[in-house]
């Protein structure tokens, strides 16, 4: 009884919050996605931005993504592969991680997504359309516990789960859990994030049939150096994957 009345209000409030958003839409008018200047249609992205945004097109190296500015052949590999070939198969991303995209990543950790997320699943979902298409499944690199908590959500798991019912693809959001508390990745260099986050993720016991001879693909708002991909790649080819994939949103490119 009192369970029903306490859905009954629930129901209640959420028709309220909704016609209090639609009564707000209508009021404020459309801000760019990504600076927040006055755009003239909802959800989109300035003139100015749209300009400085960096997508990410071929020819780039076929297995981190790294952009080539000449054709080199389809199978060619970054100098950076080459050196030290990293464990994930391929990695793509939409768009070059710069002052263009940063406000968006930023904006959709922080801020009201709702309306964003769709807009960068449609990039990536164009950058990674051969991923998409040869994925068995669809993960998010996972946030720990905490931190999901403070952030109140993985931003990641939410572009991975429109990707998922894009390309008609199980979603697994707990497909890898961080077995450890990794600092921030922000302050430190490439052989610091390294050890950062080796041994910070696993395959959740509960999912490990669903890696077995499967294609794998990761999703995750940005890349950075890659190790966080690779520590991720390793344990799921441990447990038996036979391809991981990783899609962001943007990637930093290193001149
Ligand atoms: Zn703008
Ligand atoms: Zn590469």
């Amino acid at each position: 009884m009192l369970q029903d009345r306490n859905q009954r209000i629930e129901a209640v409030l959420a028709g309220a919050k909704a016609a209090g958003r639609l009564a707000i839409d209508l009021l404020l008018p459309p801000r760019c996605l990504a600076c927040g200047v006055l755009v003239t249609e909802a959800s989109s992205i300035c003139p100015d931005c749209w300009s400085s945004l960096d997508f990410i097109t071929k020819p780039y190296c076929a297995s981190c993504g790294y952009p080539f500015e000449y054709e080199v052949g389809e199978a060619a590999v970054c100098a950076g592969c080459e050196a030290s070939p990293p464990r994930f198969d391929r990695a793509r991303a939409a768009m070059r991680y710069n002052e263009a995209s940063k406000p968006l990543l930023l904006r959709l950790k922080h801020a009201d997504k709702a309306e964003l997320a769709p807009v960068l699943v449609r990039f990536m979902a164009r950058a990674g359309q051969e991923l998409l298409g040869s994925a068995d499944v669809i993960a998010p690199v996972p946030l720990h516990r905490w931190r999901l908590l403070r952030r109140r959500y993985n931003q990641s798991a939410l572009l991975a789960k429109s990707l998922a019912a894009e390309a008609g693809r199980p979603f697994l959001p707990e497909l890898l859990v961080r077995r450890r508390n990794t600092p921030p990745q922000g302050q430190l260099g490439r052989e610091g994030r390294k050890r950062n986050v080796a041994g910070a993720f696993a395959v959740a016991p509960t999912h490990a049939e669903a890696v077995v001879g499967r294609r794998v693909l990761l999703v995750d708002d940005v890349m950075t150096s890659g190790a966080t991909a690779n520590a991720c790649a390793v344990v799921l080819k441990r447990a038996g994957a036979e391809e991981v994939m990783l899609l962001t949103v943007a990637r930093v490119v290193l001149a």
